[in-house]
């Protein structure tokens, strides 16, 4: 992508409204723009990077044996009406009428609308266990939105809905989702600790919040600082293994993790002082064993093995990728900017032509773009004419991983500089090397 084809509104100056660094920096990056009260569009640089978050989850999804799916943003009250949840949830559900004066809602989750599907076409256990996702934009009429896209009204959310014969196939689809949370966050550079959440009426020790810890989280969290060195599960793993799944679900809830609702300050101190963290927290993704709440009540119901009737058990499991963004900003970022974790980065690499309209330097760019993009390296060519000094201010503040520098001076001598973002480090060698390395490193 050429910047000066690319739309990028930066801001000069930083936004007054947005109160912590993430909203500050996705507004003056112009990776989002609000449009109304906790609404926003996402801009094409915003648009990059949701769009990876989105594919790693996708990745780490399907790597479980779920299905994705995709349902409507709108449903029918009717659906709700038949769990009972039409008149239970208040005011953040939006309610709308259609033409025909028919009453409708703007989706804030999929429990009965998933239930609906499911019961129209499974008939036998044979087709168990199923996991049923989608990655699609809610709404809920939040009282307080704020920080930008992290509590907005309108977000995107990654929900899986998972159905099985029995309580213990419901455990064991709990746990497929807990590994797959785990690897899913620790790809994106985050390092997410599972903390036991209410199971309401349920009861149980299934459900849990997955937490980023940051200083500017809305949640207070308590946990052992054995969390911050667990190993996450690999590549490898194997979603079909019952008792290895346990193994990593037992290790990764063996220690004390609680958010302020479910905080035991007893069983917090017994854990050694040296070892407590007291900290703020994020929700990043949330996972819930509901058994059969929904099946119960709509009527989802499958042929056992026995030949008789059993309504399924079923869990639900959430992200947030429109949160996740800022999560990670808050991780990661420095006084200059964001620093993007590879992974998730809008572009691989910038490659800053220092003085636009000199012929070796907009050689030198070119032969460098074109040949990064033939080898599937997504570079940002800064071709406008700003001052040099404008052009690092705003690589280092868009934040990818490395910005390729061609300078008058250097590329006389066949050479460019590597700047590594988050290090600050650089390395001159010549335009061959830099092709090689950027190529083997992407
Ligand atoms: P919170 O406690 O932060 O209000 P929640 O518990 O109501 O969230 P869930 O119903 O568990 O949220 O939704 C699953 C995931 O969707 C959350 O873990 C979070 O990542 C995301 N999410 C929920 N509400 C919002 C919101 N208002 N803005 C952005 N993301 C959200
Ligand atoms: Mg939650």
């Amino acid at each position: 992508m050429r910047l000066s084809r690319f739309f990028m509104p930066i801001l000069k100056e930083n936004p007054k409204e947005a109160e912590i660094v993430s909203h500050r920096l996705m507004l003056r990056t112009g990776m989002i723009r609000q449009q109304s009260s906790g609404i926003y569009t996402w801009l094409p640089l915003g648009k990059r990077v949701l769009d990876k978050v989105n594919a790693i989850v996708r990745e780490e999804q399907n790597r479980t044996g779920a299905n994705e799916l995709l349902m409507p943003t709108l449903q029918s009250a009717e659906l709700w009406q038949e769990s009972g949840r039409y008149d239970a949830y208040g005011k953040e559900m939006l309610r709308i009428k259609d033409r025909q004066d028919r009453p409708m809602l703007y989706g804030p989750t999929n429990e009965e609308m998933i239930t609906d599907v499911f019961r129209s076409y499974v008939k036998s256990y044979r087709s168990l266990p199923l996991n049923l996702y989608h990655i699609q934009l809610k709404f809920r009429d939040e009282i307080r939105p704020r920080f930008g896209t992290m509590r907005s009204r309108e977000f995107l959310m990654k929900d899986a809905y998972s159905f099985d014969l029995d309580r213990e196939g419901a455990e064991h689809a709990y746990n497929k989702m807990f590994a797959a949370y785990l690897r899913t966050f620790s790809r994106m550079g985050l390092r997410a600790i599972p903390m036991r959440a209410d199971t309401g009426p349920i009861g149980g020790n299934l459900s849990h919040e997955f937490i980023i810890l940051a200083e500017t989280g809305e949640s207070e969290v308590f946990c052992h600082k054995d969390f911050l060195g667990f190993d996450i599960p690999g590549e490898d793993t194997n979603f079909d293994d019952v008792a290895g799944l346990k193994t990593i679900f037992d290790k990764w809830t063996s220690r004390y993790a609680a958010t302020s609702e479910m905080h035991d300050e007893a069983a917090f101190n017994e854990v050694a002082e040296g070892d407590r963290v007291s900290a703020r927290g994020i929700e990043v993704g949330h996972i819930f064993y509901f058994g059969t709440k929904y099946s119960e009540a709509m009527g989802a119901k499958v042929l056992g093995p026995d030949g008789k009737e059993h309504t399924v058990h079923m869990g639900s499991y959430g992200i947030g990728p429109t949160r996740l963004v800022p999560a990670i900003i808050e991780a990661s970022h420095d006084d200059n900017g964001i620093i993007w974790p590879k992974s998730i980065s809008p572009f691989d690499g910038v490659i800053i032509n220092m003085k636009a309209g000199d012929a070796a330097c907009d050689a030198a760019c070119e032969t460098l773009y074109s040949k990064l993009g033939a080898a599937g390296f997504d570079a940002l060519l800064d071709d406008t004419d700003d001052r040099a000094g404008a052009k690092f201010a705003s690589a280092d503040l868009i934040g990818v991983p490395v910005q390729i520098i061609v300078g008058p001076r250097s590329i006389a001598s066949g050479e460019v500089e590597l700047k590594d973002r988050k290090t600050g480090e650089r390395e001159t060698m010549t335009v061959e090397a830099a092709l090689n390395k950027l190529i083997a490193t992407k």
